[in-house]
């Protein structure tokens, strides 16, 4: 982590300097005029919130309909993929003190003996080694929402949303350049009166949830199952003979149902999900009548012979959900992409919901968010074309689709009868078959299988064979290196934040980098100085060199046999108000670990490679290391010179 680049500051570093004209502070009325307006203080809604309180300069406005923050309940899976998400905002060690690790999970089913009885059939490791440097956790969503509020709050535009705020109206007129969005809001009072509040907007992103509003305004729809399978969800402290109550379980038995086990954070806690009946079409589960006892018994009848005591309900809900999506995240019609470019977008639940099984919901939310954010911050900054907003869309939509398809198939396995040695009655699974499906399919539960298509933001994977672990489209997979300045090991993922950066990841040739004709001098001279350099053409005037594009080397050689006086200017750049010098651009393969990260991603050590990470750390593009004309050619479809 670096800081004091303009200044000593004391206090927590984590707590930035609140810009000019911002006033901190919980707001008791919204807004008349913003940027954006976000719809929605859920994981989505505020994922988006945190990212764009980095940009001071753009007038962010988040509302909620409920009175204040979330305190218990909903979701509780957090996929790898999502805590690498989290490292970028900062908060991934918060995290994993605070959460219970998924490390392995157990599959029981009905003894072939007793059907009336379950055992266990198998215990498996989670998650697939090497899939990630984070490991999948469980924790409440209200303490993930905290996490960003807090984001939020220590930012330079100090944001809190105001609450009490529900979207009763919303017009969008494409014709009125400024402010196209017009959203009216009731005030929810205990006083009954009712009134409203209008904020005039450029954009509105529907975080809203799978009744979403501003989708219902964009005359959009979910598209999916007619019927609705409802969950029992309780979060319990009981005593068990159970013997594995403190893994994730999954437990198939022959007539009373299936039930997932999730331990919760704080060592004590445990989640039940009991699958209940299909609902009919139009159904709502409330008509059934469901209590916490029903579910209690249900869980009892599971679990036979073991016994369950349940001494305390902490939360307790019937989560009714069908697989849908919506078939655009935008208000742009396909017939109008030429001519248009979004102005209303909607994010997580608001366009596509999953059965909790594969923990799916509240990940793919926020990683939804992630991807919009940056790209609203760049047009709003005016460093990108709005163009660029299109592929908001055409991304989340492909990748919600793939998971639905997947969540879709999990759950009709996870909800199909045993087969057993005497019965193999249609549609019934083999608990070997569901666990072989579970192991296969880890890297979409993990988060980690997402590839964005070709676009002008996701190149053609031309040069892919120069670092085959780098894959274009995904997201950038870690692994350790050296930092050559401070002899401090990290992992080089972990330098990217959620700052709206776009990343250079040069991977040196095997070669001595210290004299001046080495290719890293010439990489350097070409970024610093040519006027077709990214680095040249699109950093902010008043930001530092690395404002736009992060820059940093990654050499092979162990890092004591290195100098770094012998390194380019570029890559010691001067930066802040005193021209201090940053240590941190240029590293070392931890060859001595034996973690090597050319060794560990097919980096091509001969020639070497250039890895561009996009600000949602996905891969961009792989280019030869002096590639220097086809990395300008990239930018210049979507960004916007600052010359
Ligand atoms: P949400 O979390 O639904 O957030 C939407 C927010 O928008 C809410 O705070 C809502 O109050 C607000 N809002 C809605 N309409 C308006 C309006 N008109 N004006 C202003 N604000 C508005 N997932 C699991 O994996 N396991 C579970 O057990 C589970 N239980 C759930 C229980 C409930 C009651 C709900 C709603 C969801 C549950 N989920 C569960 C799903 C998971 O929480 C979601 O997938 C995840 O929260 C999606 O995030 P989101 O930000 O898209 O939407």
């Amino acid at each position: 982590m670096q800081y004091h680049l303009n200044g000593y500051t004391a206090g927590d570093p984590h707590i930035t300097k609140a810009a000019d004209n911002v006033t901190p502070g919980p707001k008791d009325h919204l807004p008349e005029e913003v940027d954006v307006l976000i719809v929605g203080c859920g994981p989505a809604g505020l994922t988006l919130a945190a990212q764009l309180a980095a940009f001071p300069h753009i007038k962010t406005c988040i509302a909620e309909q409920k009175s204040g923050p979330l305190q218990l309940g909903q979701a509780d899976g957090i996929a790898c993929r999502t805590v690498e998400m989290f490292e970028a905002f900062g908060f991934s060690e918060r995290v994993l003190k605070e959460a219970y690790w998924v490390n392995e999970t157990a599959f029981w089913k009905p003894s072939d003996d007793r059907r009336d009885q379950i055992t266990r059939s198998n215990k498996i490791q989670d998650t697939e080694e090497g899939l990630s440097e984070f490991p999948h956790v469980i924790l409440n969503q209200a303490r993930v929402h905290d996490f960003f509020l807090d984001v939020m709050r220590n930012a330079p535009s100090r944001l809190e949303p105001v609450y009490s705020r529900s979207l009763t109206d919303l017009k969008i007129d494409p014709q009125n350049k400024a402010t196209p969005v017009t959203a009216t809001f009731e005030v929810v009072s205990d006083a009954g009166k009712k009134q409203f509040e209008t904020v005039k907007a450029r954009y509105i992103v529907g975080c809203d949830g799978a009744r979403s509003k501003v989708r219902q305004f964009m005359k959009r729809n979910l598209h999916g199952d007619s019927a609705n399978q409802a969950w029992g969800v309780m979060d319990v402290l009981a005593t068990t003979d159970f013997p594995d109550i403190r893994l994730k379980t999954v437990i198939q038995s022959a007539n009373e149902g299936n039930m997932l086990i999730i331990p919760r954070e704080g060592g004590y806690m445990v989640r039940f999900y009991i699958e209940l009946d299909k609902l009919n079409e139009n159904e709502r589960v409330a008509s059934r009548n469901i209590t916490s006892d029903h579910l209690i018994k249900a869980a009892e009848r599971i679990l036979h012979p073991y016994s369950l005591d349940v001494k305390e309900v902490a939360w307790w809900s019937v989560y009714e959900i069908g697989q849908r999506l919506c078939d655009k995240f935008d208000d742009v019609p396909d017939t109008e992409i030429e001519t248009r470019y979004p102005h209303c977008f909607i994010a997580g639940d608001a366009c596509h919901t999953h059965s909790p099984k594969a923990g799916q919901g509240m990940n793919v939310s926020m990683r939804d968010s992630f991807n919009l954010g940056w790209k609203l911050a760049a047009v709003l900054s005016g460093t990108a074309h709005p163009k660029l907003l299109h592929t908001y869309s055409a991304e989340r939509q492909g990748v919600a689709k793939e998971l639905i398809d997947f969540d879709r198939e999990f759950a009709k396995m996870f909800s199909a009868p045993t087969k057993t040695k005497d019965s193999s009655a249609v549609g019934s699974v083999d608990p070997k078959e569901f666990q072989a499906y579970f192991v296969k399919y880890g890297r979409f539960t993990a988060g980690t299988a997402i590839q964005y298509h070709p676009s002008l933001i996701s190149a053609k994977p031309k040069h892919q064979g120069l670092a085959a672990g780098f894959e274009i489209g995904t997201r950038f997979h870690s692994a350790p290196v050296v930092c050559l300045g401070d002899a401090k090991p990290i992992h080089l993922g972990h330098t990217v934040k959620a700052d709206g950066r776009w990343r250079l990841f040069a991977f040196c040739p095997d070669e001595d980098p210290a004299p001046k004709t080495a290719a890293i001098h010439k990489l350097g001279e070409f970024l610093e100085a040519a006027s077709n350099s990214p680095v040249v053409k699109y950093t902010p005037k008043a930001a530092d060199i690395d404002g736009f594009l992060d820059v940093r080397a990654v050499l092979q050689t162990y890092h004591r046999d290195l100098a770094l006086e012998d390194m380019p200017p570029f890559f010691r750049p001067k930066k802040g108000k005193y021209g201090l010098v940053d240590y941190e651009k240029v590293f070392c393969a931890d060859v001595k670990s034996g973690e090597d990260i050319f060794e560990m991603r097919g980096v091509d050590r001969r020639n070497g490679c250039l890895v561009l990470v996009r600000p949602d750390q996905h891969v961009a593009n792989i280019l030869p290391y002096d590639g220097h004309t086809e990395l300008a050619e990239f930018f210049e479809t979507f960004m916007i010179s600052q010359t």
